[in-house]
């Protein structure tokens, strides 16, 4: 779960990582009145659920509390297109305003999964506010990490030597070394799968400050994080996978083709999918269904896959192992007979009750094309499609 970058900053300064000054808004006049609350110049800043915004127009300088209000009227309303976003953009609905900082260096500050170590990692670069892809793909030696173990927690040297090596050096080496401190306490206390900082940077002053903030919240633990959970913004989602999730599916990912897919398995998903390309056509989502011995609940998945007005052919592909082939098929049967997936429909099952499956299918008397390999189901997908 994403939190916007100013519901991430509030999150930070209660930890202890300094921010600026600076309150959201969500009217031009709202915004006027921060800039004005602020001393007069402000930064006004899209609120959205992607990086990039700079390069994006989604940030923009205001030397007056007026031009602060204009600059929230050509944002507020309209949608944000980033390398981030998809090409549909996000929509701005709040922009946050703040305090111009008067920038001496721009640095990297994060605090990532990195599930090759199997535990979170401080990254720290003195390459900030660019892309930290980029960096990594140019010059990895001018990125640091540091792990964080589990047993005995990150330690105090470890902060130091991030510091030291990304230049927060002389009187800087101590606000540096507590905000590194602080950025590992609130991802660790607050169950972030992303905790990042770019830009950190030193003001002309010689202050840190946070200037940028995303935090991404395990899904996983939104049970013991529901105040965080409760600041989750819906709007920045693909409509679709809201629907999805509200009924109980974790893996539903939008793609751009016109075959819906209902699959059982993250692996099986992804090899359908290929076996879709490979025929020439393209899934028009990833949906893995878990284990689902309800009928209501494949009905579910089906009627929000037949929903999208970009699919003109249903894939059914479900090998049965905890998963019984005989329930999948009378959800098909209720889907298909309630209208929910007017589209061809192609049905390959396997393992768990196949024979019970296929005749709740046949005893169906309804239109449902039959496979039995996965590569002859995606084959006839593509050929429904066309
Ligand atoms: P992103 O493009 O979505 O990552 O948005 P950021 O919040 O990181 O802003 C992008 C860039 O805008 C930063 O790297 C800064 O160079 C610049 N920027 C943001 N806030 C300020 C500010 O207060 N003063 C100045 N001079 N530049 C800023
Ligand atoms: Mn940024």
């Amino acid at each position: 779960m994403k939190l916007h970058e100013y519901q991430a900053k509030e999150l930070l300064a209660r930890y202890g990582v300094p921010v600026p000054k600076g309150r959201v808004a969500r009217t031009p006049e709202e915004a006027e009145q921060v800039a004005a609350e602020l001393g007069g110049k402000a930064v006004v800043k899209a609120q959205v659920h992607a990086g990039g915004r700079g390069k994006a127009g989604g940030i923009k300088l205001a030397a007056t509390p007026v031009e602060a209000r204009a600059a929230a009227q050509a944002l507020l309303g309209t949608r944000l297109v980033t390398h981030q976003s998809g090409p549909a953009g996000q929509p701005i609905d709040a922009v946050l305003v703040e305090e111009q900082t008067d920038i001496a260096r721009e640095l990297y500050l994060a605090v990532i999964i990195d599930s090759a170590r199997g535990m979170p990692v401080v990254i720290a670069s003195a390459a900030g506010g660019m892309e930290i892809e980029e960096v990594a793909e140019a010059h990895p030696e001018r990125i640091f990490s540091e792990p964080i173990d589990p047993t005995v927690g990150f330690q105090p040297f470890q902060a130091r030597a991030l510091a030291f090596a990304t230049g927060l050096d002389g009187d800087l080496n101590r606000p540096a070394v507590a905000a590194i401190t602080n950025l590992v306490g609130a991802a660790l206390e607050c169950d972030g799968s992303l905790a990042e900082i770019n830009p950190l940077a030193v003001t002309a002053d010689n202050r840190i400050v946070a200037l940028d903030a995303k935090f991404n919240v395990d899904d996983n633990a939104d049970y013991r994080q529901q105040a965080l959970f409760g600041l989750a913004d819906t709007a920045q989602d693909e409509p679709i996978e809201v629907r999805a999730r509200d009924a109980g599916i974790e893996n539903y990912v939008k793609l751009g083709g016109n075959i819906g897919c209902m699959v059982n398995g993250a692996g099986l998903a992804m090899a359908t999918m290929d076996a879709i390309q490979f025929e020439g056509g393209m899934p028009a989502n990833f949906l893995d269904i878990g284990t689902q011995n309800d009928p209501a609940a494949i009905k579910a998945a089906l009627e929000i896959i037949g929903a999208d007005p970009d699919v003109r052919a249903v894939l059914v592909n479900i090998f049965g192992g905890l998963a019984r082939t005989d329930v999948i098929a009378e959800g098909v049967v209720l889907a298909k007979r309630e209208g929910l997936i007017p589209q061809p429909t192609v049905v390959r099952l396997a393992g768990t009750n196949v024979e019970a499956g296929m005749k709740i299918l046949d005893d169906s008397g309804l239109d449902l094309l039959r496979a039995d390999g996965f590569a002859e189901a995606a084959r006839m997908a593509v050929a429904a499609v066309r």
